[in-house]
């Protein structure tokens, strides 16, 4: 079963954010005091979720990411993950985390049948590390990652650039695809929460990409990414074992590719980033009608818009949480 939508475009990845709970509080991603926190109530069971994700399966999602907030704060995730794991049809099922919970959860992960983690890491300096996630411990997040290592996970680091922050870091972060064998993925910086200067943050993939070559010496080559691939343009350094990429949302809309939709910890399915509407399935999953569920989840993927709006110069942006979105 492929799922389709009005472009063309096969949509076989989601994204599942199953809590709008972080245990940072990262600058691109939420104001220093945090968000708005979603009820109990309001945040879907995992029996809803899991409901969800086998009906998103059968109609052909191949690829979940469990995101959030932090995936890892959430109570059961372990369990919850198993049971994705179990769901036929399922060929992917990866995870998203700051990685500061993963030294004690690497080998349940693991066992629970998570297939690959993606962990998102800004700076190797402690106290810039300190200051993008305001209350994160950089020597906790490098433990998890070798415990994560231990257990033969293949590791993505993503990396937020921001200019004048974290940008002198990008030579140290390639060299651990060399290094540490792990690959790494520079993110263009997008306007999630309001500031007034935001462009002046935003290093462009192009210019991540110049700067490596040119600062840093570093010769690479494209990359063929693979079939469940996400957006990153791909690449490796002579000798290196893991790859660098540019994920451009910005300045190179990789929308023509898209093959995502994201559902939120309340139920409300985003089937763009930038978009500003949501459309919440909660209604249908208390009616426990799987083709109802799946009806409308078909409906809103042919729906998805053609490309975003959203670009480099654009000031007077709608503010998104990512953290309730999952990024
Ligand atoms: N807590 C998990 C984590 O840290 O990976 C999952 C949630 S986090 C919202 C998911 C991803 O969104 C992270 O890789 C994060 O770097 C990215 N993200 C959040 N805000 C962003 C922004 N303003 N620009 C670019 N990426 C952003």
């Amino acid at each position: 079963m492929q799922l389709k939508d009005n472009y063309g475009r096969k949509i076989n990845y989601l994204r599942l954010s199953v809590t709008d709970r972080c245990d940072m509080r990262c600058s691109y991603c939420m104001p220093e005091e945090g968000i708005a926190k979603l009820g109990h109530h309001e945040v879907l069971s995992y029996e809803e979720m899991f409901r969800l994700a086998r009906a998103a399966v059968a109609i052909g999602i191949e690829k979940i990411r469990v995101t959030g907030g932090e995936p890892l704060v959430r109570k059961g995730i372990v369990s919850f993950l198993k049971r994705l794991a179990d769901i036929p049809g399922l060929r992917q099922l990866v995870l998203t985390t700051n990685g500061q919970l993963l030294e004690e959860m690497a080998a349940d992960l693991r066992k629970a049948g998570v297939q690959r983690l993606n962990i998102s890491l800004d700076s190797l300096r402690p106290e810039v590390f300190a200051g993008i996630t305001r209350c994160g411990d950089l020597s906790r997040v490098l433990k998890g990652i070798d415990a994560a290592k231990r257990e033969g996970f293949p590791i993505k680091v993503n990396m937020v650039v921001m200019r004048g922050v974290n940008d002198n870091e990008i030579g140290d972060f390639a060299a651990l695809t060399r290094e540490e064998g792990c690959s790494v993925r520079f993110i263009e910086y997008m306007p999630a929460i309001q500031s007034p200067h935001w462009q002046s943050l935003v290093v462009s993939g192009q210019e991540i990409l110049e700067r490596l070559a040119r600062d840093y010496d570093y010769d690479f080559a494209p990359v063929i990414s693979g079939e469940l691939a996400g957006p990153a343009r791909e690449f490796r350094i002579a000798g290196a074992r893991g790859n660098i990429g540019v994920i451009t949302a910005l300045s190179g809309h990789f929308c023509q590719d898209c093959n995502r939709i994201r559902i939120t910890a309340a139920g409300q399915v985003r089937n763009c980033l930038f978009s500003s509407e949501e459309f919440n399935l909660r209604p249908l999953l208390a009616l426990d009608d799987c083709g109802a569920l799946q009806s409308e989840l078909k409906r809103l993927v042919s729906a998805k818009p053609a490309c975003h709006g959203m670009n480099e110069q654009q000031a007077g942006h709608a503010r998104f949480a990512m953290a309730q979105i999952g990024g």
